[in-house]
């Protein structure tokens, strides 16, 4: 008999379907981070290998999507996911597998953040990626959260005078809540919007920072997904996560070239 007392308790999963960037600044390396600091568990399964810096994504391969299929199947059969958050998806074929998935699974909430292009500007998605998306992975989803530039390319809307009617084109196709985060805009306090389907709209207002961040998208959603793990609502849930957003930005740090990553786990490093 071993001497040591242990805890045996369930943590909140969050299933993570990511690409890896290799600079650990976005990506499934940011999910897992962002997941860990709410006290919440990420289980992983990897969209793309991409080849990126601090500065640029210079390639990216989706992978096998039956593989990616296995490894789901694998995870669903022995742990119980309390939300699943999707990031960058990379092929056709990866959207369907995904799709596949999560509508075996319709009690598992789902946070998609679609995301279309890297932080320094990069595509990460063609039109027919796009397409797909619209129309396998926005229906059913519990809440979307595009960047200004990313819910216009959804909708395929030309003038930022079209956001809130964007929204509700994302509302109507199924999916029940669309948080537009406002960092595109130039405006010096940044407003983010929550659109419901019950029509009501509710504001959050962040200050905006010196730096351009890379992975910023990455952390507020997997740290929204881990909150709704843990059974938060959906306005609390991004309350907290914009507000845990901020700090790790706050507390951000410049380890390359390029952009600044957020540090996602300061409360470690922090002395104050
Ligand atoms: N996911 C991966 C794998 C990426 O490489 C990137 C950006 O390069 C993103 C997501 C998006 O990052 P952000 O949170 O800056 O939008």
């Amino acid at each position: 008999m071993s001497p040591y007392k242990t805890r045996s308790r369930k943590k909140p999963v969050v299933l993570c379907f990511s690409g890896h960037d290799p600079s650990g600044g976005a990506g499934i390396q940011a999910d897992i981070e962002a997941i860990a600091a709410q006290g919440a568990h990420a289980v992983t399964v990897i969209t793309a290998l991409t080849c990126q810096d601090s500065a640029r994504v210079h390639h990216f391969e989706p992978v096998d999507a039956c593989q990616l299929q296995r490894q789901c199947d694998a995870l669903l059969n022995d742990i119980s996911i309390n939300a699943i958050k999707i990031g960058m998806t990379a092929s056709v074929d990866v959207v369907k597998a995904i799709h596949q998935i999560i509508r075996q699974q319709p009690d598992i909430p789902v946070i998609l953040d679609p995301v279309l292009a890297s932080g320094g500007g990069d595509s990460l998605s063609a039109h027919h990626l796009i397409d797909a998306i619209n129309t396998y992975l926005v229906p059913g989803c519990h809440l979307i959260t595009p960047n200004i530039p990313e819910v216009l390319r959804l909708t395929h809307a030309r003038e930022h005078a079209l956001i809130e009617r964007a929204a509700h084109i994302l509302l109507e196709s199924g999916c029940e809540n669309v948080l537009v985060t406002g960092t595109h805009s130039d405006s010096d306090l940044i407003e983010h919007r929550l659109y419901n389907t019950d029509q009501s709209l509710q504001h959050f207002t962040n200050a905006r920072l010196p730096y351009e961040y890379h992975g910023s998208g990455c952390t507020l959603a997997s740290s929204i997904a881990a909150f709704v793990a843990q059974g938060k609502s959906t306005a609390s849930a991004v309350l907290q996560a914009l507000d845990y957003t901020f700090q790790s930005l706050q507390n951000g740090h410049c380890p390359g070239k390029g952009q600044h990553f957020p540090d996602r786990l300061y409360t470690l490093t922090n002395d104050t």
